[in-house]
């Protein structure tokens, strides 16, 4: 079915109720693999950070890394779930060529985590909760690359090939419960649900959650049920959303795709399918495995996973403030709109405005310039704003010299290009440009008398008692000293050499 086929979505959503399940696949910062010690670090030579552990090598025994069950109860504790007192690793059994052990090891039915929730804030401000399953411990598989077809699939391709430096890079699966009621919002609270996630696992410090370079991704499921009806319907499961708008618009697609197959009669099979980009569409993949049909069983390499109580209890101490909790708190301090806040968040520029503020700098001072100047800089070079190369102290010294008048604006703006192009500290940038405020009247005096002399018809008005045209002066005196003069002061020159009253 292609996508002139579809039925509207105001349509699909007039006669059936979507439910989701998204699963969020986080791998973790630790810096060694989940069951041995080769190394995590992204960029090295394919298949030079491998193992007879991660390899699959017979007789290999694997040992659970502890930083990695460390984070798992941490996510888990950060979305309200209950940790199990003693869970195993489970043996999926599968074959492909990017999991040389033929197996993946993974939580089957006694995961670490289950019962739990987010609540994700959707943009009107209104607050979703969505349920928690719950949150299971697995490795990732190694990367193939298929070589020589049209599409970089494995289908037309010449031949494929494997690096295992990501096969045992511990993996956290969040699973959502089926999401009920969200109508047609759905898309948004998918997207939502997924943006806060990923708050929070960076929040959580175990991940830095990229979903650009594949470090969280998620897999979408969808079903639609007729108004009214309470048994869901079949599910499709969109595999591998990697950004926050694909995952919006995958659900936008399903709902619709399902809603045209509903309608004209058809079944849904439950089936997995890919995500296009280009389009947004979805194509079909395979048909869904049963549970069964993986043949899991308990990990006997591995012992059990029994965290005890003193030690949940010692992590959920170590707990930072949730994401959603910090920005209202931080909207309330910093005294701007919902909507404000949410393209601070966008432009990455929370934490950023934050420590400029710890730096000293007011707030409304430090959204004024990263929000602005700086934005605009990091569009311009197409990178993200906490990696210019100007720090929230230098930030914080540019609003500091704003403030105490040796800056103004336009000139601090300056300063701000010289930090950027690497010509030091905001100081040192004054320095060697000579960009300060001059507000000393014997430096200002003379650009004041000429701009009265070339201006003798302006002049005149003013002293005819039409103060407002002194800002053509002002213009003029700011333009000839190349707008390092104090404004204010130049205006109080004016008016005093023309004898009026301010
Ligand atoms: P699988 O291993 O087949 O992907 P999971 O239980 O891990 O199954 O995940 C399925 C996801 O889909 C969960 O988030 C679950 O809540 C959700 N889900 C289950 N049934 C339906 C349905 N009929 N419609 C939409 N979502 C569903
Ligand atoms: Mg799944
Ligand atoms: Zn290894």
């Amino acid at each position: 079915m292609t996508v002139t086929e579809l039925v509207s979505y105001e349509d699909a959503l007039a006669s059936y109720d979507p439910v989701m399940g998204l699963e969020v696949h986080v791998e973790l910062g630790t810096k060694t693999k989940m069951f041995c010690g080769c190394s995590t670090e992204l960029g090295a030579d394919p298949n030079t950070q491998t193992c007879p552990v991660c390899l699959g090598m017979p007789g290999a025994l694997p040992v659970v890394n502890a930083t990695g069950v460390e984070s798992a109860i941490k996510i888990g504790l950060a979305l309200h779930c209950e940790i199990a007192e003693w869970c195993r690793f489970a043996r999926k059994n599968y074959f492909y060529p990017d999991m040389p052990k033929n197996f993946q090891t993974s939580q089957y039915d006694e995961p670490i985590a289950f019962n739990g929730y987010l609540d994700v804030q959707l943009e009107d401000g209104e607050v979703f909760r969505v349920e928690i399953e719950r949150a299971h411990m697995e490795e990732d598989t190694g990367k193939s690359t298929h070589v020589g077809g049209a599409t970089g699939r494995i289908h037309g391709a010449q031949h494929s090939l494997l690096d295992y430096n990501r096969a045992g890079i511990p993996l956290i699966e969040i699973v959502t419960k089926p999401i009920e009621g969200a109508g047609e919002r759905a898309p948004e609270v998918a997207k939502a649900y997924v943006a806060e996630l990923r708050e929070l696992i960076k929040a959580l410090g175990v991940s830095e959650a990229r979903m650009e370079m594949g470090q969280m991704r998620c897999d979408v499921n969808l079903s639609l049920r007729p108004h009214g009806r309470e048994k869901f319907g079949t599910r499709s499961e969109t595999k591998n959303v990697n950004s926050l708008r694909s995952v919006e618009r995958a659900v936008r697609f399903e709902v619709q795709r399902h809603a045209s197959v509903l309608s004209a009669g058809g079944t849904i099979v439950q089936e997995t399918r890919h995500f296009h980009e280009e389009d947004g569409s979805t194509t079909s993949g395979r048909i869904k495995e049963e549970a069964e049909d993986y043949r899991y069983f308990p990990e006997p390499d591995l012992v059990p996973v029994a965290p005890s109580r003193e030690w949940v209890e010692e992590l959920r101490g170590t707990l930072p403030e949730l994401p959603r909790v910090r920005r209202n708190r931080l909207r309330e301090d910093w005294g701007v709109t919902e909507h404000d806040m949410q393209s601070i968040l966008n432009a990455g520029a929370v934490d950023l405005i934050v420590a400029t503020v710890e730096a000293g700098a007011d707030s409304a001072a430090a959204r004024k310039w990263w929000m602005g100047e700086l934005a605009r800089s990091a569009n311009e070079s197409g990178t993200d704003l906490a990696a210019l190369p100007i720090t929230p102290a230098q930030v914080a010294r540019v609003a500091a010299l704003v403030a105490e008048g040796s800056l103004n604006d336009k000139l601090a703006r300056q300063v701000i290009e010289g930090v950027l192009a690497g010509e030091g500290d905001p100081d040192a940038v004054v320095d060697k440009r000579g960009l300060k405020v001059v507000s000393d009247d014997s430096a200002l005096g003379a650009a004041v008398d000429e701009a009265i002399a070339a201006n003798a018809a302006i002049a005149d008005k003013i002293r005819g008692g039409k103060v407002a045209a002194a800002g053509a002066l002002v213009g003029a005196v700011m333009k000839a000293t190349r707008g390092q003069a104090d404004a204010a002061r130049v205006r109080e020159l004016i008016l005093e050499r023309l004898g009026v009253e301010g």
